[in-house]
């Protein structure tokens, strides 16, 4: 048993060493994307729509990949083989990304969203383990944990970004991949003071040779090796992942609905209601993910990065912005529902969602704002570029946690794991779409260096996703009355 600190002074110290490791994951898994849509179009010279196609493959591979992790996990390996072996690919992947050659490209992408796909949700499911069911302390356990994710995220994002774009794109991908190793053997000292939590679940099947003397741990870890190259071929063929993310994404949908149908009435309609809540954090996350898309190309054009006679790097200025933001208004947010909760003003899970639509599509108004104002010299100003953020990153907090909690609250106990998965899965149809709207932002090859011609492209588009992502929430808004009917008890 883990000696637990008293639930007045703090935290099982386990959950600094996951903290730790997870801040120098999401240190590389950002420095890298930071880097990966502006390397693709102006040094592998991809023209800008293959740039996104190839971007929302990758980060829709990246987010599908936990369905398998996970299940692979919670049958066979356990959580803290996963982590390890997951953390293993990823350290490969992002080496083999440090290399400069044409090669190395789509198959170090490959090895990081395998990685990930083992490394991500155990590590959170690891979270989960250190505390009981109705631990008080499981609530603010997980924000930390969500702190550490954003502070590696905005140190990766700020050096890898700068390294990438001012000096070499290599020498920025290698910077991630030396701190996803610190990440690694964080993790692999930390792993043992865990104790008996996260071990496989069933030793004895794990070990046994099922072919040819051959373990079934060695299965899974040479089985998932193959999904590499298949992987690296679907990066070559990217036009069929229109077929896979939606095939996908019709099965799960059809498979709760079969699973709701099973269950009786109150359960039913609390994962309908969780239903409808996911597929609504899918638009979000296609409009969210513009940050690490079209937003990093209109960073490098169109956003005045001088202060004060110097120039910020654009890329790491744009990919450090938001988990900066997070960092900053998670303080605000732990104040702020406690407080309006005393009062009995704390609004319901499907307000939060609708809320969180409102304050996206009012931080992209602020950047459409701005380009307006901005109009005749083809730049906005930095601060409008901050302040829309603010609104983004206001919008998040009201989603990206949220949810997290909603699905554990709604979904029935025995699919709460699986649920995750699916959490998972919608930022992946997200990503992938995320990839679609920003190739209507691509700016014709004549007119990239122009930044007068080029403001127009994203402009237009940038409206849009404010009017739409407000309208999504006000529509999200009109559904909560039969949302909190479903949702019965829960808040
Ligand atoms: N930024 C968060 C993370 O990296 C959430 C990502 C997501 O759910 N799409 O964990």
């Amino acid at each position: 048993e883990i000696p637990e600190a008293p639930a007045t002074t703090g935290h099982p110290k386990q959950l600094y060493m996951l903290f730790f490791a997870e801040m120098w994951e999401r240190f590389s898994f950002y420095g890298m994307k930071a880097l990966l849509l502006a390397y693709m179009v102006t040094e592998l010279k991809f023209d800008e729509p293959k740039g996104y196609a190839i971007l929302g493959s990758y980060a829709a591979l990246v987010y599908t990949m936990p369905l398998l992790g996970g299940v692979m996990a919670d049958k066979y390996l356990g959580y803290r083989k996963a982590v390890l072996y997951g953390g293993i690919l990823m350290s490969i992947g992002h080496l083999v990304l440090a290399v400069p050659e044409d090669w190395s490209f789509f198959i170090g992408m490959a090895f990081i969203i395998c990685g990930n796909g083992f490394f991500k949700p155990n590590i959170s499911s690891l979270v989960g383990t250190l505390y009981t069911e109705n631990d008080p302390r499981r609530d603010s356990g997980f924000s930390i944990f969500y702190m550490g994710i954003n502070i590696g995220a905005a140190l990766g994002g700020l050096l890898c970004g700068y390294v990438g774009q001012q000096i070499n794109w290599h020498y920025g991908f290698g910077l991630a991949g030396i701190f996803m190793i610190l990440g690694l053997i964080v993790f692999a000292i930390g792993r043992k003071s865990l104790k008996e939590k996260g071990l496989p679940p069933d030793p004895a099947t794990l070990n046994k040779p099922l072919f040819a003397g051959i373990s079934t741990e060695i299965f899974i870890y040479a089985g998932s090796l193959l999904i590499i190259p298949i992987i690296v071929a679907l990066f070559h063929r990217y036009e069929l992942m229109d077929i896979i993310m939606f095939g996908l994404g019709a099965i799960s949908l059809g498979y709760i609905l079969y699973i709701a149908f099973q269950l009786e009435s109150i359960a039913r309609n609390k994962l309908f209601a969780a239903l409808v809540m996911i597929i609504f954090s899918t638009l979000f996350w296609a409009f969210y993910e513009q940050n690490a898309g079209s937003l990093n190309l209109f960073a490098m054009r169109n956003v005045d990065m001088h202060v004060a006679g110097v120039e910020l790097p654009a890329l790491a200025v744009n990919n450090f912005l938001p988990p900066a933001w997070v960092i900053v208004l998670s303080f605000f947010f732990a104040w702020l529902w406690p407080a309006l909760n005393r009062k009995g003003l704390e609004p319901s899970t499907p307000l939060k969602f609708g809320l969180s639509f409102i304050l996206l599509g009012l931080g992209f108004c602020v950047f459409y704002a701005a380009t307006v104002w901005g109009a005749e010299s083809g730049h906005i100003s930095l601060a409008a570029f901050i302040f829309g953020y603010f609104f983004i990153i206001c919008g998040e907090l009201c989603i990206s946690p949220i949810g997290l909690s909603m699905v554990t609250k709604l979904a029935p106990a025995k699919i709460v794991a699986m649920m995750m998965g699916i959490w998972f899965f919608a930022s992946a149809i997200g990503e992938f779409l995320a990839g679609k709207i920003g190739a209507l932002m691509s700016v014709p090859e004549n007119v990239v260096d122009n930044p007068v011609l080029s403001l127009p492209y994203y402009a237009d588009i940038i409206s849009k996703i404010g009017i739409y992502a407000i309208g999504f929430g006000i529509l999200l808004m009109l559904l909560g009355p039969l949302l909190r009917k479903w949702m019965a008890d829960v808040r």
